[in-house]
């Protein structure tokens, strides 16, 4: 006999919803962003050019351009790129809808790309089948926090002229020898939406030691002008010029200040991480899961925890499992659906899953676990208890 499972009318295993995800904020985050509302700037101001000094130094970059989003600042990558009508940019299968998407609000287009087996990372033997006259960029994703084979992927790109832009949005404190994504491409992105590994509410951040793609950056998050109202303020001019087309993706200074105070709890934030997914490990093995990888040499710092069902052991499908343990008050979710089934990129690339076998068979499979730096090493007891007591109920005898 199994243990009677919370969607067959069992007790559940928790009594309250674990979340997949879950910022954590203290009070000195708070006294950080009320010190902001009290100060002369509310946008624009120094508190962002703080987070931008502090952000490139972390990641070891000379030069770091904040945004309203992720979204917001890889569209700023594809406008410093100069992607326009007619480029292509090879992008993961596996990944947010937003890698794709910054290439189409520039007009380019995004040329899907299958995954690695073990990593869910850019295949590098795919990105190559996918090069054609017109590519222009790449962008591999660090896929849970796992870092991507930049090293492949930039030597290829070297060779074919290409941009490089990491989408470092999981990648937040992730290293490969020490050194920290986000600084082996042109441009990286990440992200300080409150799932990611630290926070400003929204923002997202671009690094790159190139003074002119970071002169473009600056200028397209601020309608394309030439200087900044901050630099019309002190200078007491009121002239700007506007030479292409520009948005306003400015992140506040109520934001940067709460990124600032997130930012020097970073380390602490991936150390947690580390050791919640270590136990995850231990507590997992031997329940016939895939669990996450970690390619040689690299150090990932986790945004998510991603298993994969062993679907041949089972009489069920994975959202099935999914179901099962939702009811058992844990917060899974399935990072992602890949890019080429969203009815909207199936149309514009006309791409069949079968050419994406990888993610393909990792979809079916694909459950995330919560993982966040406020967990306690029980909370992980409970998640992996529910699942093998779900995965018990439906093991084919
Ligand atoms: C979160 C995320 C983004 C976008 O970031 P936002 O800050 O939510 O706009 C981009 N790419 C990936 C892979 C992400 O997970």
């Amino acid at each position: 006999m199994t243990e009677p499972i919370a969607i067959e009318g069992g007790k559940p295993e928790r009594e309250t919803f674990l979340p997949y995800a879950r910022q954590v904020v203290d009070d000195d985050d708070v006294a950080a962003v009320v010190a902001a509302l009290r100060s002369d700037w509310l946008t624009t101001g120094p508190r962002v050019e703080e987070l931008e000094e502090a952000f490139a130094e972390s990641v070891g970059t000379a030069h770091a351009v904040a945004y309203s989003s992720g979204t917001a600042a890889l569209h700023g990558t594809m406008f410093a790129a100069r992607i326009g009508p007619g480029d292509e940019v090879v992008v993961p299968t596996m990944t947010f809808a937003a890698t794709a998407a910054c290439v189409v609000y520039q007009g380019g287009t995004p040329v899907l790309a299958d995954v690695d087996r073990d990593t869910l990372n850019l295949q590098p033997d795919d990105f190559e089948r996918q090069l054609t006259s017109k590519t222009k960029a790449v962008i591999p994703v660090h896929y849970a926090g796992v870092p991507a084979d930049v090293a492949r992927i930039t030597a290829l790109a070297e060779r074919r002229g290409l941009i490089v832009v990491e989408d470092a949005a999981h990648g937040a404190g992730a290293s490969i020898g020490g050194r920290s994504v986000g600084s082996f491409g042109d441009m990286g992105v990440f992200s300080l939406h409150p799932a990611k590994q630290l926070t400003a509410g929204e923002g997202g951040i671009v690094t790159t030691d190139n003074a002119e793609l970071a002169a473009r950056l600056r200028r397209f998050r601020n309608q394309a002008m030439d200087t900044s109202g901050r630099e019309r303020e002190t200078a007491g001019a009121y002239a700007y010029e506007i030479e292409e087309l520009g948005y306003n993706y400015r992140l506040t200074d109520i934001q940067a200040a709460l990124g600032l105070s997130q930012l020097k709890k970073l380390a602490g934030f991936v150390e947690r991480r580390r050791r919640l997914v270590a136990l995850y490990d231990k507590r997992l093995a031997g329940l016939g899961l895939t669990l996450p990888f970690t390619p040689a040499g690299t150090e990932p710092s986790w945004h998510l925890y991603v298993v994969r069902l062993p679907l041949e052991r089972l009489s069920v499908n994975r959202d099935r499992i999914f179901a099962a343990m939702r009811a058992e008050n844990i917060g899974v979710n399935v990072h992602y659906i890949p890019v080429h089934r969203l009815g909207y990129y199936a149309r514009l690339t006309g791409r069949r899953p079968e050419e994406f076998p990888v993610a393909e068979e990792a979809f079916a499979r694909l459950l995330t676990l919560p993982l966040h730096p406020g967990m306690t090493d029980e909370d992980v007891d409970s998640v992996a208890h529910a699942l093998e007591k779900v995965l018990a109920r439906y093991e084919v005898r």
